[in-house]
């Protein structure tokens, strides 16, 4: 403990809220502005006390798929994945994958007929179709897909 109040002291002035705030800000993109506004426009306002914070910056890319965001319905957590944090990605693009994200809040597992549980079920699909950049965004990720993996 003791050593850990030394580096503590180190940085005084930082208030926690500050601190906050670093997870959500990214250089680029403000991901709490991002899941407000999506929050009031199709969900009612409905996502109440979740974090949307940038995931870990991981050193390497991915080889072989890209996890673009995730949601914990436990603790009601989003990440979202930091590479996504770069000016060549449109806003409208982070919008997308957070609303899928959030629809996972809304839309509820189904268990398939092999027992397993399906999170990404026809009603979530169908739901997520009739988001208006769905088309726009499913496209540029298909184009860009290169873009983040190794
Ligand atoms: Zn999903």
């Amino acid at each position: 403990m003791p050593k850990k109040t030394k580096r503590k002291l180190a940085h005084p002035k930082l208030p926690i809220q500050r601190h906050l705030n670093l997870q959500h800000e990214g250089r680029y993109f403000d991901l709490r502005a991002i899941f407000d506004r999506l929050n009031e426009r199709h969900f009612r306002g409905k996502l109440r006390g979740y974090r949307v914070v940038w995931g870990r910056r991981r050193k390497q890319r991915p080889k072989e798929y890209f996890v673009f965001g995730t949601i914990q319905e436990e603790d009601r957590v989003i990440r979202i994945n930091p590479w996504l944090d770069q000016p060549f990605v449109p806003r409208w693009f982070i919008q997308y994958i957070m609303y899928h994200e959030m629809l996972h809040s809304v839309v509820p597992d189904e268990i398939g007929p092999d027992g397993r549980r399906r999170v990404h079920t026809e009603e979530f699909y169908r739901r997520e179709r009739q988001y208006p950049g769905y088309r726009r965004a499913r496209r540029w990720e298909e184009e860009n897909l290169e873009r983040f993996l190794r």
